[in-house]
């Protein structure tokens, strides 16, 4: 077992990451520290160059400036721990460690189209869903902007190549971190940035209904994910102890809003848990809720995940999506990525904080 240190001194005293600046904040920072407008820019074109990790590297600034950044910010705060890559090549699994001792995961994903990674918008989380294992250990804290920008960067260094996409559906909740978490959105698609349109970009939630409200007050183009996982109340207040605050009405009513403010199909996710949510009468109740607005329903080979949870056989899968499909409802199967090396989410961070909070 790795020596896990949590450092509470090192927060204290630690500088801000310079990653969590826009543009016009650094702007702003570069004419009150006395320095030209165009050395902004400058700097943030460097802060997507994936091969920067010290501010001496930007040698177009000059030495007192460098001095200054150095002075008054972080650049890096996420050390690769671990990686493991799936026996096809087609997915890595990046374990980081962050600057007070905490871990956190993210995945990279080669599709036909291109690369997409999967973010971690917090350490732990605090929804408490039945068949999770990413809160399983409990919630720890929130991650900056610049934490979940740095996932995406260093993900491209590894790939060697652009990344096309980004999917926020790691470790937490994206929208119990809303204002972090906007700020990356708006972060990593800024075309003086990493340049990863808005339409490239996928938030997925448990539900949290008021921020949904907030996003879409926004404007963003991103697609919006709910993990639904269960077709009536009964049984997702059971699976999603959320839905006992925000029930499917209201979380039904904020995604049809979603579309008619945004105009984009709002995608749905259905994790296929054997016996408890894959028989025909879900199929019904299904469709019943999802009619009358443009979606889309991702069905979920469920990950070894907690005890009592098991995912539905391929068979029951097909019979499943089959059914819904002839009600007219679109449907896609997640091609299940790198089982191999436990890229389900939470299980490579649980493997090795299993023994300090006990959650494997
Ligand atoms: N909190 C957000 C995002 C993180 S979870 C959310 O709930 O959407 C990302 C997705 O992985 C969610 O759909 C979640 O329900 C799903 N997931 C969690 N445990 C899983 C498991 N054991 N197998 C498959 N998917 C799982």
């Amino acid at each position: 077992m790795r020596d896990l240190c949590y450092n509470k001194l090192d927060m204290i005293n630690a500088k801000m990451n310079v990653r969590n600046l826009n543009l016009a904040e650094l702007t702003d920072l570069m004419l009150k520290a006395g320095y030209p407008r165009f050395r902004a820019k400058q700097i943030y074109g460097w802060l997507s160059d994936v091969n920067i990790t010290s501010f001496e590297q930007m040698t177009n600034l000059p030495l007192d400036l460098r001095d200054f950044l150095k002075q008054t910010f972080n650049l890096n705060s996420l050390e690769l721990w671990e990686v493991l890559t799936s026996r096809d090549g087609n997915t890595a699994k990046f374990l980081f460690k962050l600057s007070d001792g905490n871990l956190i995961e993210s995945a990279l994903m080669k599709y036909r189209y291109g690369y997409s990674v999967c973010v971690s918008t917090q350490v732990g989380c605090r929804m408490r869903c039945a068949f999770c294992l990413s809160g399983a250990g409990g919630f720890v804290r929130n991650l900056e902007a610049s934490e979940i920008l740095e996932q995406v960067i260093l993900a491209q260094k590894f790939a060697g190549s652009r990344i096309g996409h980004v999917v926020l559906m790691g470790i937490g909740e994206p929208l119990d971190n809303f204002e972090n978490v906007v700020k990356f959105i708006e972060l990593v698609s800024s075309p003086e940035g990493l340049n990863i349109g808005q339409r490239n970009i996928s938030l997925s939630t448990a539900g949290l209904v008021n921020r949904i409200y907030d996003l879409m007050r926004l404007r963003l183009q991103i697609t919006l994910s709910v993990s639904l996982h269960a077709p009536n109340d009964a049984l997702r207040s059971r699976l999603m102890p959320i839905n006992k605050t925000w029930g499917l009405p209201q979380l039904m009513a904020a995604c049809r809003e979603y579309f008619e403010k945004s105009r984009r199909r709002v995608s749905f996710e259905y994790i296929m848990l054997s016996g408890v949510n894959d028989d025909l009468k879900c199929v019904a109740e299904l469709k019943k809720l999802l009619a009358g607005f443009p979606n889309h329903v991702n069905l979920i080979p469920a990950n070894s995940g907690r005890e009592g949870f098991k995912t539905s056989d391929l068979r029951t899968i097909k019979i499943f999506q089959e059914n819904l499909e002839s009600l007219g409802v679109q449907v896609t199967l997640r091609r299940a990525l790198g089982s191999d090396i436990n890229a389900a989410c939470g299980q490579m961070r649980c493997v090795v904080q299993g023994g300090k909070d006990g959650s494997t």
